[in-house]
This record gives structure tokens, sequence and C-alpha cells, in this order.
């Protein structure tokens, strides 16, 4: 049997992506051993990125107020979730937030702006942007912006941007189940202009909206296709509001198979636990570090995550490091010596409320 997952490493260490039959099988096989299926796709995650962790930053730098109509998203034009909705901030709140990502070690600072396509003059705001970002701080940029065509892509590249995220999210087939104002072949265009400007693109899944393993599969194999170098798996965060939520067909299991998964058919590409990691992994979240090299800390565009503090630790003690940047405040991110012991709530209070002797009166 453990044959098996040694001949899937040495594919993926072949660059050569698993066959339809056993790509299913790692989704959906029932003889699947965890364990031994996250290592295979350790195998050529240590082969690329050695235990090193990629750590990404977001800023919501523009949120609602979106023409489209993406179900799972809290900005899009329909959604009843309560969120705040402003424009775009201010270019000293973007360079605070910047500085506090490149201090806190982050390799990557998204910034994110809800929207279908940036005008022209905001294109070149967000290259001014970029630019400033990148001559304080030893930090790369990426964006998310929605839909560019050339023009905005030429701006954005001399600019200097590393990276524009634009997700496929889910198969072609099942695309049309989550949004109506835009279809696939435009996501997949925008990827394509990108890469014929230089820019690399950064597109990945999100799983729970009620695809099948077969369209998980097909997005894997389309991600390699594309030759997509940052792949961001995100687990559905379910948002009341949100017209498409969670399917309930993500257990913390589900989602280690689908980033090995992930990992296997892109062996080269930097994979992301992304969103929702925290809610759908649980208490295997530092189990997603095997399959991916990447994360997020401190939260998503518009819900809370694990704090960078937790999240160093969580991959510290999982025997991994944090692949950061050089402004990093090392001191205030340190964190726990070893052996340190922590327990989350209030730090003096250790024993169970129910055992603990009133010390009222005491003294
Ligand atoms: S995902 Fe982007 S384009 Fe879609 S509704 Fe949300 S902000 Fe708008």
């Amino acid at each position: 049997m453990l044959e098996t997952y040694s001949r899937l490493a040495a594919q993926a260490l072949r660059d050569e992506p698993p066959t339809e039959t056993q790509a299913r099988w790692i989704l959906d096989g029932d003889d699947v051993a965890l364990l031994p299926l996250l290592h295979a796709a350790y195998v050529p995650r240590e082969r690329h990125f050695g235990r090193k962790v990629m750590v990404h930053v977001l800023n919501n730098v523009q949120n609602g107020l979106c023409p489209e109509d993406c179900g799972y998203c809290a900005q899009n034009r329909d959604s009843k979730a309560a969120i705040r909705k402003y424009a775009m901030k201010s270019d000293d709140e973007i360079f605070a937030a910047a500085e506090v990502a490149a201090r806190a070690g982050a390799t990557r600072y998204c910034m994110v702006l809800s929207g279908r396509s940036p005008t022209l003059d905001r294109t070149k705001k967000l290259a001014d942007l970029v630019r400033g970002v990148k001559s304080r701080w030893p930090i790369e940029v990426c964006i998310s912006v929605g839909f560019i065509d050339d023009d905005q892509a030429r701006i954005l590249a001399e600019a200097g941007l590393d990276r524009l995220n634009h997700n496929l999210n889910t198969s072609e087939e099942h695309y049309g189940a989550i949004c109506s104002t835009h279809g696939y072949a435009d996501r997949v265009n925008t990827i394509l202009t990108a890469k014929r400007h230089g820019i690399q693109s950064c597109s990945g899944i999100i799983l729970g909206m009620g695809e099948t393993s077969a369209d998980v599969v097909e997005l894997a194999l389309r991600l390699r296709e594309l030759e997509v170098p940052s792949i961001p798996v995100n687990f559905l965060i379910p948002i009341e509001g949100n017209r498409v939520v969670v399917d309930g067909s993500l257990t913390p299991e589900r989602c280690l198979r689908a980033l090995a998964l992930m990992r296997l058919v892109n062996p080269r590409a930097e994979i992301r636990a992304a969103g929702g990691r925290e809610g759908h992994l649980r208490a295997l979240g530092a189990l997603a570090l095997w399959p991916a090299n990447s994360l997020f800390v401190d939260g998503y565009l518009t819900t809370r995550g694990d704090a960078t503090r937790e999240t160093y630790r969580m991959i510290r003690d999982a025997g991994f490091e944090i692949d950061g940047n050089p402004a990093c405040d090392r001191e205030a991110f340190d964190g726990e010596k070893t052996g340190d012991f922590r327990l989350p709530g209030d730090p003096d209070s250790l024993l169970r409320p129910d055992v603990a002797r009133s010390t009222r009166g005491v003294g």
C-alpha cells in the first residue's frame, strides 16, 4: 500500500501530475491513509521549498460596493452581510498597514480592492502605491483588483508589481452556480494577460461551494495548465447574508486531501492554506504545512483569522520556519521559548473556575 504513496511522490518529483484516477482516489478513496498521503505531498514541497513557510498579510483596501454577484463574497451587490462598505483607503493607511506587515516578517503584502475592474486612473494610483510600498520596505506586493487588460497590466508591471491575484475559484462547469455577472473565461483571460506582461499570477480555489470532486480535480489541472505559480486553497467561510454558504462537505480531512492533491498536481507552485483554514481544519491545522508552504496571517478580507503570533507559533511547533523579510521585528515575533506553557484565555487563571478556591476575603 505504501507503494501507492511513494509512486505519487515520485511522479511529483518528475513533475508528472497524478492521473485522473489517482486524483479522484486522493480526494475520495475509502482506503486513503491521511498521514502517508500528506507525506507524499510533502516530498515535492520539501524539494522545492524546504521547510520554509511564506506568510501573506491582506489589506482590504476597498470594501463592498461591488457590481458583481459572486455568491460567496460578502462584498457582492446582492449580499445582505453586515459589512461596513468603504471606498479606497488613504495612502497613509495603506502604507501604515504595509509597514505592519513588513515588521511582522510577511513575505508578501496583498492589497485587495472590490470591484469588477479598475479604471485607468485607478490603475495608475495603484501603480504609485506599489512603487511606494516597494521603495519603503523589502516586501513583495500583490494586488487583487478584478479584471485587467493589456494597458492596465503594462502600467502595473512597470511599477514592479510582483503578483496579481485573480482566483478561478471553481471549475468551468460549476462557475455558473456561483456567479452570473461574469464567466470563467473572463477570469482565465486576466490570468493570461498578467502572464503576458511578466506579472506572476496568484489564482486558486474556494472549496465547499457545492462543487464535486471532479470539479476540484478539473481546477487543479487547469491551474497547472496555466502554469500558475501561486495557488491559494480557500475553504468557504460561512457568512450570513451571502447566497452561497458552506455546503457541509468540508471536514478537516477533506481540506487536507484537497491540499495534498493541489501539491501533487502542481509540485512547484506555492500552495497556500488560505481563507477559512482555522475554522475548517480545526485541530489539524498544522498538518496543512506538509502539502502547503504558505499561509495568511491576521485574518481575511471580511472575517477574522488567527493572529500573527499564534500562526508563527504553530509553524515553529510543527518544525517549519518562517520565510520572512529582512525588516522583520524578530524580537516581537520570536514567541515563547522552548518549553513555555500556554493556554488560551486569561493568562492569570490556570485553574478551572469550578475547582478554584475562592480567594475573596483571604488575607
Ligand atoms: S469576489 Fe470580487 S468581483 Fe466578486 S463580488 Fe467579491 S469583490 Fe466583487
